[in-house]
């Protein structure tokens, strides 16, 4: 008679997934390696980008260089 709590499990693992991506997504704005240029991704560019400690490959709208941007804390 387990299953309805491992499903209550799953549903606040996926809110909470969720939420953390709303997060941050909105505390976050990532930076051009090349050119420096700050901007925000979006929301369907977040998902299907691959990302490595801090960083994630992105193409630039300034420059339209694809490049691995820094992560940076919106101020
Ligand atoms: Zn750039």
């Amino acid at each position: 008679m387990d299953l309805p709590y491992s499903l209550l499990i799953l549903a606040v693992l996926l809110i909470a997934m969720f939420l953390a991506q709303v997060i941050l997504r909105k505390r976050y704005n990532f930076r051009c390696a090349d050119c420096g240029h700050v901007f925000s991704p979006s929301a369907l560019v977040m998902k299907l980008t691959p990302h490595r400690f801090g960083t994630k490959l992105l193409k630039c709208p300034q420059c339209g260089k694809v490049t691995w941007a820094a992560r940076m804390p919106k101020s």
